[in-house]
């Protein structure tokens, strides 16, 4: 996207906030596992405080963000300045931005309640399964049922190698 070109005669430091680039939001909300309780676990790695993180070249420099932050970017654009994503689920490896909620700095220090923030909506699509699809502040869509699916057939996966069938299975 044209806006996160940065222009050469200025000064390179990163912005702050980042902007996180869309292709870079979009990996961050779907490279995930998704857990029986709702959780989306993102598959890139944690970082010491808990939290996996994402990176990408930017005019020479290296970002890296929280993946939770750009997974919020992909859902309900950029996180204005000042603002942080509280997990409501606990889960520091959480993506699902339905776990996730905008808060200001001094609210989530203070373990407050959370920002008004916009909700996705039901649109008219359906998807491949003909569940309603849900349309994000972003624009982003997504199928909450299919999600939920693909977790559940995980879990059945997970238990049948666990208990050692898989073989007698296949
Ligand atoms: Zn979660
Ligand atoms: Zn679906």
């Amino acid at each position: 996207m044209r806006m996160f070109r940065s222009d050469p005669r200025k000064s390179r430091m990163p912005q702050n906030p980042i902007l996180i680039p869309e292709r870079v939001a979009e990996r961050a909300a779907t490279r995930i596992d998704v857990t029986e309780e709702g959780c989306w676990e993102s598959t890139y790695s944690v970082a010491s405080h808990g939290y996996a993180q994402i990176g990408w070249q930017d005019g020479g420099y290296r970002q890296v963000v929280t993946a939770h932050r750009a997974s919020w970017v992909h859902f309900h654009g950029q996180i204005p300045p000042g603002m942080t994503i509280d997990h409501r689920c606990r889960n520091r490896r959480c993506v699902n931005p339905d776990h996730l909620q905008l808060m200001t700095n001094v609210k989530n220090a203070r373990g407050g309640g959370g920002f008004h923030q916009q909700k996705p909506v039901p649109t008219d699509e359906r998807c491949s399964r003909g569940h309603i699809v849900l349309r994000y502040p972003s624009g982003a869509k997504h199928c909450r049922e299919c999600a939920q699916e693909w977790a559940r057939r995980k879990a059945a996966r997970q238990l049948l190698k666990r208990s050692g069938l898989e073989d007698q299975a296949a």
